[in-house]
């Protein structure tokens, strides 16, 4: 299966916010055996929304919603999602209890903005939210003859974090054929990226089951494999082979096979044969030796 991130949020498109929280999601679903196919980032605009979750709904499995489910006028998400599968939103008055009983529990008087956080999608389920205000949604059935899970998640990093860990993970689990996802890196030095694609794409590409991605970096190319598979050691033997198969290619090359640093890797060497090293530096402000003692 499949999942698309959808970061809802007018300030994650200015230079000023960055979504952070697709990378916890990304880790978490990877775990899972979900590859994540896409990422969008949308404004607060409903028409830009219901845009972003109908191509969601019609390219992956599994959509999660995150942010834009405060009170607010921009908080727009579940209006969005109710629009583009069609469905209603109705107010549930237990949500409505719960969030009188929160601000009463602070002496507050609720607002009636915060009314429509109560308002759910048809059909879905409400994933209460411990710490804050807004409560999340999951949705699960059929659309166009395809199984879908839509999930929709508040955008503060600690209440998502906690909601998908503690309500999300086991039901994901139990819709979610039982797939593993093996991931492998080699990092690879001295060697200029075209020149290293073209000693190993014919290698890599022998093995369609088996992604693979080349990343140039600051004096360093990765390459990254990943596989899914029934069980975690038969996703971890097909990257393992290509990596094998690489190494055996790059020699020396490749400095690092089980993800290291080139600073660990340096350390090691060092360690390895009781040697110690000296650095005075010029140009670099002491950078040189900032990486080498950053290993401890
Ligand atoms: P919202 O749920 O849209 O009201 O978002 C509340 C707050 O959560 C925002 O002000 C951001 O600080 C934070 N937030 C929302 N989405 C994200 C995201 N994708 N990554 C990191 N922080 C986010
Ligand atoms: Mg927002």
């Amino acid at each position: 299966m499949n999942a698309e991130i959808i970061a809802i949020g007018s300030e994650l498109l200015t230079p000023f916010r960055q979504d952070t929280n697709s990378l916890f999601l990304t880790e978490k679903l990877n775990e899972l055996g979900v590859e994540v196919a896409f990422k969008t980032i949308a404004g607060d605009n409903r028409a830009h929304l219901t845009s972003a979750a109908e191509t969601a709904l019609s390219r992956v499995d599994i959509v999660i919603f995150m942010g834009g489910l405060g009170p607010t006028e921009d908080d727009l998400t579940r209006e969005a999602v109710a629009d583009a599968l069609g469905l209603e939103l109705r107010r549930d008055p237990e949500i409505i209890a719960k969030l009188e009983q929160r601000f009463a529990s602070h002496k507050l008087k609720m607002s009636s903005n915060n009314a429509k956080q109560a308002d759910v999608i048809a059909g879905a389920t409400v994933l209460p939210n411990a710490l804050g205000t807004a409560p999340g949604q999951w949705l699960s059935g059929k659309l166009d003859g395809r199984e879908r899970i839509i999930i929709l998640l508040p955008g503060p990093p600690h209440e998502l974090k906690a909601l998908f860990t503690e309500q999300c993970v086991e039901r994901l689990k139990k819709k979610l054929p039982r797939t593993f996802l093996a991931t492998r890196v080699l990092k690879i030095a001295m060697m200029g990226e075209s020149q290293c694609d073209a000693r190993v794409a014919p290698l890599y590409q022998r093995y369609p089951d088996v992604q693979t991605t080349i990343l140039a970096g600051a004096g360093e190319i990765q390459l990254h494999f990943k596989a899914q598979a029934e069980t975690l050691e038969a996703a971890q033997a097909r990257v393992d082979e290509v990596a094998e198969v690489i190494e055996g290619e790059l020699g020396d090359f490749v400095y690092s096979d089980q993800g290291e640093s080139l600073e660990q890797i340096v350390g090691y060497y060092l360690q390895m044969r009781g040697a110690t090293l000296a650095a005075a530096e010029s140009c670099t402000g002491g950078l040189f030796a900032e990486r080498v003692t950053s290993v401890s």
